[in-house]
């Protein structure tokens, strides 16, 4: 290995044990700290976000950068060192363009803007939240004017989660999906098929759902030897190499969902980073390509794995067995339809696949609105109702089932949305490809077995980590860029299915 390059990646390195130090203060404060450590907590958080800030963006580490790069000139594009270069080249230039006072600031905002959120929510009361949304809203437009764009301001933030994806490739992806799911939804609601969804309301004890979240994210390929299952709010998933990636949920003593679907999920995103090659560790490449891709694997796990018919056939009796009062009755086909009962509601979270998307797609539309000068703060809880009549007929009985019940909006974090959905089109394009090119894959699903899935996932996605943008992935993986094609003819295969349309 050449020398420039050893110097960079002792730099790299020293940058990634850092920031995983820093993510490790953010998942103790989530899981662990008392609510008394929230002050010093935003402190010791600005002080690394400043640190690392510092760090990566100096004159110093910019010409390690280019140091390194010009001794490897020629070297494979797809290899490790180039695709190093690259993200870091990136990274480099999109954090010199943010001004360190500015970091600073952004970080303590968020820390107290994420306090006043907690209240606000458990209150019902966004009146409290609203002056900390004025300056999430101030952070997010300094922060895309800091980065510049060419066609529109919201280019330069949804850049920072979906490389080189524009806003206007996603505005067109989702209208062509918009178009197909309406009259999906429209026939579903004139079925006179009815699911019913009552048996996932019955009392289930949470230590027993704590025990059956182990068994099914081990069933799905969850590795709890690198892995570990806490208890939070707002459920995420974090990593602090391959070899510890966690999950997080939360219980509800009358409602499977959460925690169930929540475990599959986060299972998904853990799975992803547990993955990922070994030769990348310590590195910025040891970690998914986009926050859209990570979603792809999450949501395959959650929905085509994890609410799929064969799947459940497998694991329910074991369901059952943990909650004998609860389900003694019922059949795995009961099941199965009472975990895909399809019906516009209002939490995004619990939504079902078919109406999740209308979820992301008006939070898209707002976050625009919001950015673009278009929308104050003010206005937003009748922006969002407003939204929900039009895209899913329903009004939120209260801000708290509102404009308030997602964290996102205490952060500056607007373009985050839309990898929500762009994760569901990946991952039925993946899928879809998954199949075609193993179709054991299915036949072992409905024994309930990830096995060859995972080897696919390993072999195609995961390993690979962040080496190639999204749109590379995806066209390299299925041959194709991402559409809304894969996704229409799942919903329609299943939920017609479902209610009988066909
Ligand atoms: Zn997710």
């Amino acid at each position: 290995m050449s020398t420039e390059y050893q110097k960079l990646l002792e730099h790299v390195h020293e940058l990634n044990d850092l920031g995983k130090a820093a993510a490790l203060l953010y998942w103790d404060r989530e899981v662990y700290m008392p609510h008394g450590g929230t002050a010093e907590r935003i402190a010791q958080m600005t002080t690394m976000s400043s640190l690392i800030h510092r760090m990566s963006t100096s004159d110093e580490a910019g010409e390690l950068i280019e140091n390194a790069a010009a001794e490897l000139d020629g070297a494979p594009y797809d290899g490790n060192e180039a695709s190093l270069i690259r993200v870091l080249r990136r990274s480099y230039a999109d954090a010199r363009k943010l001004p360190a006072e500015y970091v600073a600031r952004s970080s303590a905002v968020s820390g107290e803007a994420r306090e006043a959120w907690v209240r606000a929510r458990a209150e019902n009361d966004f009146a409290h939240f609203r002056p900390w949304l004025e300056q999430i809203i101030e952070l997010c437009q300094e922060q895309a004017d800091y980065y510049g764009y060419e066609d529109e301001r919201y280019d330069a933030l949804l850049d920072k989660y979906e490389t080189d994806m524009k806003t206007a490739e996603v505005r067109a992806i989702f209208a062509a999906a918009k178009a197909e799911l309406i009259p999906l939804r429209e026939a579903v609601d004139d079925s006179p098929v009815r699911l019913d969804d009552s048996i996932v309301h019955r009392p289930y004890d949470v230590e027993k759902q704590k025990a059956f979240a182990r068994y099914i994210a081990t069933a799905l390929g969850y590795d709890f030897e690198r892995g570990h299952l806490g208890t939070v709010v707002h459920p995420f998933a974090i990593s602090f190499s391959r070899n510890d990636a966690r999950i997080t949920t939360r219980w509800y003593p009358d409602f499977l969902n959460p925690s169930l679907f929540g475990t599959l999920h986060e299972s998904g995103h853990a799975m992803y980073e547990q993955g990922t090659h070994a030769d990348l560790s310590r590195t910025p490449l040891a970690r998914g390509t986009s926050l859209g891709i990570h979603e792809s694997q999450s949501r395959m796990m959650e929905n085509l794995v994890g609410r799929s018919r064969g799947f459940w056939q497998a694991h329910f009796p074991t369901l059952q067995g943990y909650f004998p009062e609860a389900l003694g009755s019922n059949t795995a086909e009961d099941f199965y339809r009472a975990i895909n009962k399809a019906q516009p509601s209002f939490i995004r979270v619990e939504a079902d696949e078919l109406t999740y998307n209308f979820h992301i797609i008006l939070r898209f539309e707002l976050e625009q609105a919001m950015l673009n000068g278009d929308l104050v703060a003010a206005d937003l809880p009748a922006a969002w109702n407003d939204k929900m009549r039009e895209l899913l007929g329903i009004t939120p009985p209260s801000d708290k089932e509102g404009c308030l019940q997602d964290v996102h909006w205490s952060r500056p974090g607007f373009g985050y949305f839309p990898t929500y959905a762009l994760g569901n089109l990946y991952g039925a394009q993946f899928f879809e490809t998954a199949v075609e090119q193993n179709p054991a894959i299915v036949e072992e699903l409905a024994q309930g077995k990830t096995t060859a899935l995972l080897a696919w996932l390993r072999e195609n996605i995961h390993q690979h980590g962040k080496k190639f943008t999204p749109g590379e992935l995806v066209q390299r993986v299925t041959g194709k860029p991402l559409g809304h094609e894969a996704f229409i003819r799942y919903a329609w295969a299943k939920f017609g299915d479902l209610y009988e349309l066909n």
